[in-house]
């Protein structure tokens, strides 16, 4: 776990799980010969990552961003992952790290790829029950609504389970557009990676935190065109990132990554039109 004091807010980076996955979905048409001077594939090709989560305490609220995987992959999944057999419950892995699961009173998922909403339920008598049960979880409706299209292209990330019975219930609420959820809190739609996925802006005491997601999966992914073979719009994701980024870097942003298990903070530096993580804290 990784903490940052951002003005009046306590904001803390928490790996959900580190896993190996296929450094061609990672890195796209970025050359082996340019990634690999920056991450050690294994004998497989995969490349060492992390389900990022972030705890964003304000004084009044806890806010969880993305829940991981969560524990219910496949014996199969986790082995092509390198995971251990055994994953825990979302709320006991942030016990173990100290944060109180009972504090939780929001959840964002950014999108809803099971790698990001995975453990927003735990499984319970054969039914699906909020792993936090206080809080008010929120998504994107266009989010939800292509999830549920089952697009050949990516159905294989989506899992009801993880949202459904929130939705149901009432629990989850799905956005339309950019939200400023509380002042100071803001969700905005980036597309690229996706139509819908969200960032997620906390601004206290003239400092900003942005937790990018998978608009930027990782530090090295701060370059504009390193963009992931997964991203379903990658001219739309260079343009999003080149415009988001730049404006990390004016403004001095701490920023976070879904997936790096390395860097849990860094800033932008832009020059030249170039873009790159600087003062990288692990
Ligand atoms: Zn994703």
């Amino acid at each position: 776990m990784s903490e940052l004091i951002l003005g009046s807010c306590r904001v803390r980076l928490i790996h959900a799980g580190i896993h190996w996955w296929d450094a061609g979905t990672f890195f796209g048409v970025v050359p082996k010969t340019m990634w690999s001077k920056r991450m050690q594939p294994d004998a497989l090709n995969r490349l060492r990552f992390a389900f990022n989560c972030c705890i964003v305490e304000t004084g009044r609220h806890t806010i969880l961003i993305e829940t991981g995987a969560g524990n219910r992959l496949s014996a199969m999944e986790l082995s092509r992952m390198n995971m251990p057999e055994q994953l825990p419950a979302l709320p006991d892995l942030l016990a173990a790290e100290g944060v109180d699961p009972q504090r939780i009173d929001i959840v964002i998922n950014t999108h809803l790829h099971f790698d990001h909403c995975g453990g927003n339920t735990l499984e319970r008598d054969g039914g699906f029950v909020p792993a936090f049960p206080r809080a008010r979880y929120l998504s994107q409706r266009g989010e939800w609504e292509h999830a549920h299209e089952r697009h050949p292209r990516d159905l294989v990330s989506y899992r009801s389970s993880n949202y459904d019975p929130l939705v149901e219930s009432g629990q989850m609420e799905l956005l339309t557009g950019d939200s400023e959820l509380l002042p100071g809190i803001e969700l905005e739609v980036t597309p690229g990676h996706n139509r819908d996925i969200m960032i997620v802006k906390v601004r206290s005491e003239g400092e900003t935190f942005c937790f990018l997601s998978d608009m930027v999966p990782t530090a090295h992914h701060v370059k504009p065109t390193w963009i992931a073979a997964v991203d379903l719009y990658p001219l739309t994701a260079i343009d999003t990132k080149t415009r988001v980024l730049s404006q990390a870097a004016a403004e001095n942003w701490w920023c976070a990554y879904a997936h790096d298990a390395d860097t849990s903070f860094s800033r932008i530096h832009q020059e030249n039109g170039k873009l790159e993580a600087v003062e990288c804290r692990a």
